[in-house]
């Protein structure tokens, strides 16, 4: 058993003394049908918590040894009999091996804390199965969501919910506060018609990534084509010349940022298209058609990714003068120069614009960095509202413009420049412009005091074309009422 943090409970025991209606949680002893990964973890917690633990084996002798000196390891009927409450960390497979025990487990509750190895693997739920098997108990599902090394290492180091569901209130509100003195959160997922979708949630595979993890391939592929043409077909087409040595570094640090930074801008975007809808339905409780709905809710996802692909480009920038070829260039360049006797290479513009390019382009890294660790559920949990929203709109909103600015320095006047315009086609960060520069201007737009004021007030409820009820403080003081047209 690990010390430190496991050797104390996490909840303080209620007292339970003199209120009879309360049952004595801690101190009460709780059965663990096996003797596996998950049974020893469970075992060792529920001890830390205040529990009596007893475990039933098959081969109690053997397994002893496996288990903290504070729980009892026996054969499975004996443990059983000692308890009403009973774990059973056993796979669905060896389910029907315990039916011997079902005389001794009549009217006890079995918790099953069982994990398919597929989604919807079988017809019916693992609880659902154990429950006809063992017509006699009350099951509740729960548990399953907590691996083996989340009850180790203590709650506050691991998920922290226990989804639970059973046909029977008594005995799923019994699992809650066990779940509770653990030190866990239970969230009551209804009857157990629900099994089937807690089973399902640890083998689900980043449901929410799908649609912004096809976004950013789907624009990394575009920008990535775009700069394929640009930096190696052109050159090869126009002057016969090999430059397929771009691809794995130049051409991809030139997609990245266009995709971190296009990424950034559909994460402000949807709130944009939200409140143009508002602002023409004069409403804001019409339902947003379903790809907006969809869109606001992937928010997060998408900043994330915009991050990720940010900070890959930072650290593809900083491993450009790594390069073979960029070696082979400057010297190339000092030879030339060399040669033509150039002494001053100092040019001021490049000098000022690449200091910039690059301070900014660090602010932009160090803000999304902030947007990207508050956006974690421990993290965001510590921030009220005002302080989220604050950095999650107004600092992401700064991040966007100063992205923007980055951007700008980095095309400088190239965008003037025809040489930049490979087969008619402009430089690429020109064309990432489009979509944050359209943000930037609908957010500045909103922020004139006529349109926030309007919007201000359908996010308060207020409705276009509908009477409501208003209340005037009168000369006097007094409060008169009236009907009126909210929106003259
Ligand atoms: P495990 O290490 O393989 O342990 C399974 C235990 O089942 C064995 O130690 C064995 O104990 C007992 N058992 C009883 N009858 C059996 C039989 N006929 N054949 C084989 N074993 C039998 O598995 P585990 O990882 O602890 O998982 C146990 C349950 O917890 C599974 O349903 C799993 O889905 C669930 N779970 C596990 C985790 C995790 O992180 N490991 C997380 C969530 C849920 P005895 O030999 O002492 O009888």
């Amino acid at each position: 058993m690990s010390g430190g943090d496991m050797a104390k409970p996490l909840l303080g025991h209620r007292s339970t003394e003199g209120d009879p209606s309360i049952t004595p949680m801690a101190g009460r002893t709780i059965g663990v049908l096996g003797s596996g990964d998950f049974a020893r973890s469970l075992a060792i917690r529920l001890v830390c918590s205040g529990f009596k633990v007893v475990v039933g084996s098959r081969n109690p002798k053997r397994k002893a040894g496996l288990f903290p000196s504070a729980a009892e390891v026996t054969f499975q009927a004996e443990a059983v009999k000692k308890t009403d409450v009973i774990f059973v960390a056993v796979f669905r497979e060896h389910y029907s091996t315990l039916c011997d025990l079902a005389d001794v487990l009549v009217g006890k509750i079995l918790v099953d804390v069982s994990n398919n190895t597929e989604i919807n693997h079988h017809k019916e739920s693992n609880a659902e199965y154990l429950a006809s098997l063992f017509p006699a108990c009350t099951v509740v599902k729960g548990f399953n969501v907590v691996s083996a090394w989340t009850l180790q290492s203590g709650a506050r180091d691991g998920n922290k919910q226990v989804l639970i569901c059973s046909n029977n209130q008594e005995a799923k509100r019994t699992i809650a506060e066990i779940a509770q003195v653990m030190g866990f959160t239970p969230v009551d997922m209804g009857c157990m018609s629900s099994a089937c979708e807690i089973e399902n949630i640890p083998l689900r595979l980043l449901p929410a990534w799908k649609i912004p993890i096809f976004l950013a391939l789907g624009l990394f592929l575009c920008f990535f084509t775009y700069n394929l043409i640009r930096q190696v077909i052109h050159p090869y087409i126009r002057e016969q010349k090999n430059k397929l040595y771009k691809i794995p570094i130049e051409v991809v640090n030139t997609t990245l940022p266009c995709v971190a930074y296009v990424m950034l801008s559909l994460v402000y975007l949807p709130g944009v298209l939200a409140a143009c809808s508002q602002l023409y339905y004069g409403t804001k409780y019409r339902r947003f058609p379903d790809w907006l709905d969809q869109w606001l809710q992937h928010r997060k996802q998408i900043g994330l990714l915009s991050f990720f692909c940010a900070a890959l480009h930072a650290v593809y920038s900083l491993c450009l003068p790594m390069r073979r070829s960029h070696r082979y260039q400057l010297i190339e360049t000092a030879v030339k120069q060399a040669v033509e006797k150039k002494m001053n290479i100092w040019v001021e513009e490049e000098v000022w614009r690449m200091e910039i390019y690059i301070s900014v382009g660090i602010i932009a890294l160090g803000l999304l960095s902030l947007l990207a660790i508050t956006s974690l559920p421990s993290i965001a949990n510590s921030l009220n509202w005002r302080e989220f929203s604050f950095i999650q709109s107004t600092l992401g909103f700064i991040a966007l413009v100063i992205s923007t600015l980055h951007t700008l320095t980095y095309g400088w006047s190239r965008a003037f420049d025809e040489n930049q315009y490979k087969f008619y086609l402009p430089p690429t960060y020109t064309l990432t412009l489009l979509v944050p520069c359209t943000v930037i201007l609908a957010k500045v737009i909103f922020s004139l005091p006529c349109i926030q004021q309007r919007l201000l007030r359908i996010r308060r409820g207020w409705e276009k074309g509908r009477y409501v009820k208003f209340v005037l403080p009168s000369a006097t003081g007094e409060y008169s009422s009236g009907e009126t047209s909210s929106n003259v």
